[in-house]
């Protein structure tokens, strides 16, 4: 099939890759020239395990990235919209989708046979219908329906674990105005055998998406709000009491044969100092926006973004035990990136954190094995940035680790060897407890 895909950012680039991979026809677009250039170039923007060899293998063959969004959508036959949908303090932004749509619109005026749209990106039910498909009727002259289709085909891909994700899924969600817009879509997916696949309307789709993020996001702040009481009453630790809980039949189950399935969610029913990234946040309050605007108060929602806003402060009640001030101490972060195997910092609780840190007068370096690039964009000169984890850890007189690298495994045998070690702030509960000579965890 001929695909063109609007936005070649995180989602885009890598559904075009994998199609492509999968033997579609794939041009991706964006209005970034040099995030255009670099793609033709066989590399990747940004980092993400595998990316680079499945653009290096398709590029100039099935995959191509181009400016030109017109001739991309004339010469397929279905077109993706993968532009990003940020949070705007108030409301989901949908600036990028509906220019997307008007772009794609215009080109369907000059093309004569049948065309499929699809929304990929993250939109709040009613988008793709209440928005997306009137603008590309307006600007193409033509009918929904007959002349075009419109789908709407949520994406669960997780940044770091992007092309595994995509490329074995875990469902595909086919939504659409129509069976037509549907078939499309199937079509599309045709080479992803044996996933269970659901077909549905465009809201229902939309909402799909929303109700995993916010699932997911709930689990965190549940096991956050559980740590921080934990702390208060004290003798409790939150890790035990999350792996009494995970025993559960419900989040344990038992085959016939005795053995025991461990579910990857119980992986987000962990304390830890909160949730970050380019989607939790800002999908959770976009629906908390819509909810409100549609008159229906999404409270249990609002209560999981305020414990997540909240839970950084908690590194500081740890730091506090140990330091009454701050100032002129040497604190080392580990870890700045949202998620380990990315430099994707957006939202990332290392952001709040090294900024009280500065607030606070401490001087701060930092380690992540990926992210300096991005942190030297927020931070500049402010954080002293490290190249190695041994680096971080010299003189340090507190480490807080934020981000769960598996290379931070190491971390106890480095402290091991030092003579005065630093008091060591687990934010994610990563190390064992007793491996650490001054270890002050998150829910402990
Ligand atoms: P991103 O910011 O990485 O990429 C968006 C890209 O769109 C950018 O490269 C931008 O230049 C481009 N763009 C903007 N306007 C354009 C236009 N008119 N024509 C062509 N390109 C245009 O965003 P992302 O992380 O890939 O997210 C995209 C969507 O997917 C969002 O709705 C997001 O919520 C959703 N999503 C993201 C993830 C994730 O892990 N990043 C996972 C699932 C869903």
């Amino acid at each position: 099939m001929k695909v063109s895909i609007l936005g070649t950012g995180y989602v885009g680039l890598v559904t075009g890759a994998c199609l492509a991979e999968k033997g579609h026809q794939v041009t991706c677009v964006d209005v970034d020239a040099t995030k255009v250039a670099t793609i033709n170039h066989g590399e990747a923007p940004i980092y993400e395990n595998g990316l680079t060899d499945l653009l290096r293998r398709n590029i100039g063959s099935r995959l191509r990235a181009t400016l030109d969004a017109r001739e991309a959508v004339l010469n397929s036959d279905l077109t993706l919209i993968a532009v990003g949908t940020p949070f705007d303090g108030a409301r989901i932004d949908l600036t990028y989708v509906e220019e997307a749509a008007r772009v794609i619109g215009k080109a369907l005026a000059d093309k004569a046979g049948y065309h499929v749209v699809v929304v990929k990106s993250t939109v709040v039910p009613g988008t793709t219908d209440g928005v997306v498909l009137p603008i590309l009727a307006q600007a193409s002259g033509k009918r929904a329906g007959r002349d075009f289709g419109v789908g709407m085909n949520p994406e669960f891909l997780t940044e770091g674990e992007a092309i595994s994700d995509f490329m074995d899924p875990d469902r595909i969600v086919l939504g659409g105005i129509d069976p037509r817009s549907q078939d499309a879509l199937a079509a599309l997916y045709e080479p992803f055998a044996d996933v269970p696949r659901l077909r549905t309307n465009n809201s229902t789709a939309e909402m799909i998406k929303y109700a995993s993020n916010s699932l997911l996001a709930t689990m965190i702040s549940f096991s956050n709000e559980l740590a921080n009481l934990g702390a208060a009453i004290g003798g409790i630790d939150i890790a035990e009491v999350m792996q009494g809980l995970h025993l559960g039949r419900y989040l344990n189950p038992m085959l016939p044969d005795g053995t025991r399935v461990v579910p990857a969610i119980n992986t987000f029913l962990m304390a830890g100092c909160g949730f970050g990234g380019s989607c939790l946040p800002k999908d959770v309050n976009a629906l908390i926006a819509h909810g409100r605007a549609t008159g229906v108060p999404m409270q249990l929602l609002q209560a999981v973004i305020d414990i997540n806003a909240a839970q950084p402060g908690q590194v500081f009640r740890l730091l506090a035990k140990h330091f009454p001030s701050l100032r002129g101490k040497r604190v080392s972060l580990l870890g700045l990136a949202f998620r380990p195997d990315t430099n994707d910092m957006r939202e990332s609780p290392a952001i709040p954190i090294a900024r009280h840190l500065l607030a606070e007068g401490a001087a701060v370096a930092a380690y992540d094995p990926a992210a300096s690039g991005e942190a030297r964009k927020i931070f500049g000169e402010q954080l002293r940035l490290t190249d190695t984890l041994e680096d971080a850890l010299r003189g340090a007189d507190a480490v807080v680790l934020v981000t769960r690298w598996k290379e931070f495994l190491r971390v106890p045998e480095l402290l091991a060897r030092m003579d005065a070690p630093p008091v060591f702030v687990d934010g994610r509960r990563m190390l064992e407890k007793g491996a650490l000579k001054r270890y002050e965890g998150i829910g402990l």
